[in-house]
């Protein structure tokens, strides 16, 4: 059974890029008769607001999503994290690091050798060296990240577990069978389809979506201050438009209400409809 999720990061309101990934991903679920999961990748507290996560629920819920009851928020129990955590250091790859981020920037870090205790103030790491450089994408095929790095924080000196960490074990426990995400986190996939070799559990199928840039260039993003979608756009309006920059056919969907809107373009999903590169948005 397909089973497909959106995984936002309450840092900030709905904004058009991630309505793509939500399209996108609801959409593969509806055509596949599965579902798609909810999930609030809040971690990274100081990033994070309740009020975000609150206002992000409801724009879905206004843009007439219907996600599966239960959504998992991750700062609610953190001991799944630390058990994959526990998991990796079995397999003798993962390492406890006293270096700052800048001293990792200026010399090799040989805290792998030294077997150091783990404390607080100091990170996890996994060495990265065997990773895999390529992974085979649903949509755009065979793709090659050459650039992998040597490793991988796990659990960041200040505590908090990482984006790759939690969201492999998250991906794992809820069963998901394809990632539908932007094409921003292309470079992560390989290291998390890593993450899964380690734990000796098969990957969920990846599927990256093209990002939206604004005019010159530039990722829509909640870091540079891409308007919430629903400010600027009424629901409808908002939909059509994200189903128009993803290829897709918008013909009689006028008259229809947000949840009335999905069903009927899920019929008609067309993957190959989706652009290959990033789209520029026109104003
Ligand atoms: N939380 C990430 C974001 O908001 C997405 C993670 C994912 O889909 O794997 O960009």
């Amino acid at each position: 059974m397909y089973r497909g999720r959106f995984a936002p990061t309450p840092s900030g309101r709905l904004h058009l890029g991630s309505l793509l990934s939500a399209a996108g991903a609801y959409l593969r679920a509806l055509q596949a008769g599965g579902s798609c999961l909810l999930r609030l990748e809040d971690l990274d507290r100081p990033r994070c607001k309740v009020e975000y996560a609150g206002s992000i629920i409801a724009d879905l819920k206004t843009l007439g999503f219907a996600f599966a009851p239960e959504i998992l928020i991750q700062s609610s129990d953190l001991s799944p994290y630390a058990a994959t955590v526990e998991a990796l250091i079995k397999t003798g790859k993962a390492y406890v690091c006293a270096c700052s981020r800048r001293q990792i920037r200026e010399r090799p870090c040989t805290c792998r050798q030294l077997n150091l205790p783990y404390k607080r103030g100091r990170a996890i790491r996994l060495d990265c060296h065997d990773a895999p450089r390529d992974f085979y994408d649903e949509r755009l095929g065979s793709i090659h990240v050459p650039l992998i790095p040597d490793s991988l924080i796990l659990k960041r000196s200040d505590g908090v577990y990482s984006y790759n960490l939690a969201c492999v074990t998250d991906d794992l426990r809820q069963g998901v069978t394809e990632v539908v995400r932007g094409s921003d986190l292309i470079a992560s996939t390989p290291l998390q389809i890593y993450l899964y070799q380690l734990l000796g559990k098969k990957p969920p199928q990846f599927l990256h979506l093209p990002l939206i840039t604004s005019k010159g260039g530039g990722k829509l993003s909640k870091q540079n201050h891409a308007a919430p979608v629903l400010d600027s756009y009424r629901p409808t309006e908002a939909i059509l438009l994200t189903l128009k920059l993803l290829g897709q056919d918008t013909q009689g969907l006028t008259h229809l209400s947000p949840a009335e809107i999905w069903p009927v373009v899920a019929q008609r999903f067309d993957l190959d409809a989706i652009a290959h590169n990033d789209i520029e948005l026109d104003d």
